[in-house]
């Protein structure tokens, strides 16, 4: 029998489907396991969060607080006689039954804001203190941050980096990068909340107010002057991480109004320390 080369393709090892269909194809499957992923991992940060050790959201908070002075453009004060008035009243701000430690953080700052950062850490500037013109109100900004912290919303700022470096020490049984990774994440995101995180915070900081005066009269004038003067620079710095509507004073005066709440009592005057 006659041998018969076969007759080569010059195509033969080139796919029948026409190339950019077949990058198109893998880019989609790249892209959409790894939108599967992040999803994933964005559900997985509300179930790994309150299974965070207490130590260890410390240790994070401790890590960025430095960046967060940074953030706020604030010099830490130290010998302030004010400092220990916010403290005692940041203290008094919290349920006796679940108390965790707090630090009170006053920074000489030209920002009018306020800040929590994971492991128990408060954070009032000087031109925030400046603004606040009773007790009441500046309770319930205390409190509001406080709600932060309770709720962990640091961490949960944290997000898929946290899950993704607490399935790193599941797995190999060390911390997966190091704290100042966690901490820059931390600080980008621990300042800017979701809506439903401020939310639940205002509705801790109202419930935080009214437990300590027995109402919660005048704690919410200061966000009603600073809504008023929204435009101005300063002021809007308060608003850029806690975005405020009227819409979030209304909720809070409807929810105080159907529950009952005495939202009228008595003004309680700031402690002398505090007049300029
Ligand atoms: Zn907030």
């Amino acid at each position: 029998m006659e041998y018969k080369p076969k007759e080569i393709k010059e195509e033969v090892n080139i796919s029948k489907i026409h190339p950019l269909a077949n990058l198109t194809y893998l880019l989609g499957t790249v892209i959409g396991v790894s939108a599967a992923v992040y999803i994933a991992l964005g559900f997985a940060v509300n179930l790994v969060v309150p299974h965070v050790p207490e130590e260890t959201e410390k240790a994070i908070g401790d890590a960025s607080i430095a960046s967060a002075y940074v953030i706020l453009e604030g010099e830490p004060i130290e010998n302030d006689p004010r400092l220990s008035h916010l403290q005692e009243l940041l203290d008094s701000l919290q349920e006796s039954e679940d108390k965790i430690p707090l630090t009170l953080h006053l920074l000489k700052s030209e920002i009018v804001n306020a800040a929590a950062i994971s492991g128990g850490h408060v954070l009032v500037t000087t031109s925030f203190l400046d603004e606040v013109k009773s007790e009441n109100e500046l309770a319930f900004v205390l409190a509001h941050e406080l709600g932060h912290l309770k709720h962990r919303d640091g961490l949960r700022g944290l997000g898929r980096a946290l899950v993704i470096n607490v399935g790193w020490s599941l797995i190999f049984g060390t911390a997966g990068g190091d704290s100042g990774v966690v901490g820059t994440v931390l600080n980008l995101s621990d300042l800017n909340y979701s809506r439903s995180q401020e939310s639940a915070a205002d509705l801790y900081g109202l419930k935080a107010v009214i437990r300590h005066y027995g109402h919660g009269g005048h704690s919410l004038d200061l966000f009603k002057r600073l809504q008023k003067e929204e435009t101005k620079f300063k002021i809007s710095e308060y608003f850029h991480s806690h975005p405020l509507s009227e819409n979030r004073i209304k909720k809070l005066e409807e929810i105080a109004e159907k529950n009952g709440w005495d939202m009228k009592g008595e003004k309680t005057a700031l402690p002398g320390v505090f007049s300029k």
